[in-house]
């Protein structure tokens, strides 16, 4: 058994005290008082707190969406003014080097891929933490910088795991800008660096992945067994307009717009008809196109049948099933999960935090605590990614 897997019980244990522990007893006491008006579902709840601890010495958790940030990245976001003025993208990358508390609490926690941020997974019970460049990573540079970043920051990523190989895996950030380029990159990535995947934030220059410019990097990420996560960025900003009241553009509701905008193309374009074995992955169980199953089923085919639309082989749920896993980053709620085990299968479904934009903590109890199936639980929290991302079990 590795340091980490013991470190996870140790820090799980009710004696230890401090909050997150006191909140697990409130969890707890909360599912005994519920013994009284509901037997079965107390019954249940009481065996998944017990199971977990038990059942740590078989599976990880290993949390598949979580951030990073690197010098260079950085340092290019403070350039970014050179072309970039205004608009979400410019805003977000200016609140990274600001000073304010979120900016001051934020990004050193971003930039720490050592050992503050191995403590924090320990506190929180993580096992393992998949990273990737924050959002919008590269693609808001010129293509020359873009691929310079995105080699750094990959060599940087790829140190960081060599030094915590047990604890740190990681998803090499690519420049869409220059489709070519991003091809040699993610070679060298899988085959050199030794990394599980790739990150690519939503859309570039308001481009999305289905468009055939950028089918080499479909190809290659199909032909190196590696799944592209397709991570949220803000709308572009001609279709920004009607979201800027009330902050909607942001994680509230317009990243799932855009992602899961980013995902029914891909679904609905026919590229997994050319590339059958491409893996795409969708954060926040599935930016919402898992709800959207029967509709979009439904007129595809009332589309085909009326108009001749449409030249997929199969319904594009056939898509989603197959080629799309979804992961739980930033949406702990247990209806959601059950729904989606429901539809999608879960096979299909990996946990994530998000962190640190989201507590880690708060990931692990809202699956720790979940009325599902234990075989289900370890398929999420660890199976599934060592199955998708090729990591060392
Ligand atoms: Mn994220």
């Amino acid at each position: 058994m590795t340091g980490p897997r013991r470190a996870v019980r140790a820090t799980d244990s009710f004696h230890e005290g401090g909050i997150m522990d006191r909140r697990r007893v409130l969890g707890l006491a909360g599912a005994l008082g519920a013994a009284a008006a509901l037997p079965g579902l107390a019954t249940a709840r009481q065996k998944n707190e017990g199971q977990p601890a038990k059942a740590r010495g078989r599976y990880r958790r290993i949390a598949t969406e979580e951030a990073f940030a690197t010098q260079p990245q950085l340092e290019g976001y403070r350039d970014i003014g050179k072309y970039l003025t205004q608009g979400a993208d410019f805003n977000f990358t200016q609140i990274l080097l600001g000073d304010s508390e979120y900016a001051k609490r934020q990004t050193p926690r971003l930039l720490d891929i050592g050992e503050g941020r191995i403590a924090q997974m320990d506190a929180d019970g993580v096992d393992m933490q998949v990273l990737s460049l924050t959002s919008p990573g590269v693609q808001v540079f010129r293509p020359d910088t873009a691929i310079a970043i995105a080699r750094e920051s990959n060599d940087i990523l790829a140190e960081a795991i060599r030094r915590y190989p047990t604890r740190f895996a990681g998803l090499a950030a690519i420049a869409p800008q220059d489709p070519k380029h991003s091809v040699v990159e993610m070679e060298r990535a899988i085959n050199q660096l030794g990394l599980n995947g790739f990150i690519v934030n939503s859309h570039t220059n308001g481009e999305y992945l289905d468009e055939e410019k950028f089918w080499p990097i479909l190809e290659a990420a199909e032909a190196l067994d590696r799944p592209i996560y397709i991570h949220p960025r803000s709308l572009p900003e001609e279709a920004l307009g009607p979201f800027r009241p009330y902050g909607l553009g942001g994680a509230a509701w317009g990243y799932a717009v855009e992602t899961g905008t980013h995902g029914m193309r891909l679904l609905f374009s026919g590229v997994f008809d050319r590339f059958p074995r491409l893996r795409i992955v969708l954060g926040h169980m599935g930016e919402g196109i898992p709800y959207w199953v029967y509709r979009f089923d439904h007129m595809y085919a009332t589309a085909k049948r009326n108009w001749g639309t449409g030249s997929l082989k199969e319904p594009p749920s056939f898509y989603l099933k197959r080629n799309v896993l979804i992961t739980t980053s930033g949406m702990f709620s247990e209806p959601v999960l059950k729904y989606c085990i429901e539809v999608l299968g879960a096979d299909n479904i990996m946990w994530a935090a998000d962190y640190p934009y989201q507590d880690s903590r708060e990931a692990a109890d809202f699956l720790d605590s979940a009325r599902i199936s234990e075989a289900d639980r370890i398929k999420i929290y660890s199976g599934n990614a060592e199955r998708v991302f090729h990591l060392k079990t």
